[in-house]
């Protein structure tokens, strides 16, 4: 299957994403694992990256869009993937879709993980990444509202959008994923 998990920074995007990839067995494609990773090795895409994420703000231009084609070319990805904080706007979701549609491979569902604000910030304050500071916090709940909130306008009306609670425990939030992924698949078969 093909999907896009969607959600805003300490909705428990990490920990359903591991459990939605060993249960459907699919690659995990986390764009802000990948730059991490690129910053950590100090690649030229790194050391572009690092100033954004260290500010919360999103890495601009064509960069992401070029990563993840990348790696969705790879032939771990030839049955599927989950795609994990990309795409985070409107032009990074056209742009997958054009690709997509490129490959006749299309997404077969948005899963949007949903969680009140206030929540989501006690959250992200208990975590304590090094982009968890609380000025950082702010400006990608920031980024999030302003370009991924429409991302998700963009999906619900290409009628793919699964929006789903995402307070509760993890076991309850991932059944619920569940449900939106059996009722997506149909789409593929
Ligand atoms: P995440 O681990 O998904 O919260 O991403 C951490 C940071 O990586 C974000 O705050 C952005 O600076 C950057 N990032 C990750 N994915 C993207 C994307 N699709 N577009 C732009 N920036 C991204």
């Amino acid at each position: 299957m093909r999907l896009v998990l969607l959600g805003p920074p300490g909705a428990g995007k990490g920990t359903q994403a591991q459990r939605l990839i060993q249960r459907l067995r699919l690659p995990h494609i986390s764009t802000g694992e990948m730059l991490r990773q690129a910053i950590d090795e100090g690649t030229a895409t790194g050391r572009e990256a690092k100033q954004y994420l260290d500010s919360g703000q999103l890495v601009p231009g064509q960069v992401m869009v070029d990563l993840v084609r990348q790696r969705l070319d790879q032939s771990d990805c030839a049955a599927g993937f989950l795609l994990d904080g990309f795409p985070r706007t409107v032009a990074q979701a056209e742009a997958l879709d054009a690709y997509l549609s490129q490959r006749k491979t299309p997404l077969d569902a948005v899963l949007e993980m949903h969680v009140d604000e206030d929540e989501l910030l006690r959250r992200l304050i208990a975590r304590g990444r090094a982009d968890d500071q609380p000025d950082v916090i702010r400006q990608r709940m920031v980024a999030y509202h302003e370009q991924t909130t429409p991302v998700s306008a963009y999906y619900r009306q290409h009628g793919l959008l699964n929006t789903l609670d995402a307070l509760g425990t993890p076991n309850e939030v991932f059944a619920r994923l569940m449900a939106a992924v059996e009722l997506a698949k149909p789409r593929t078969q």
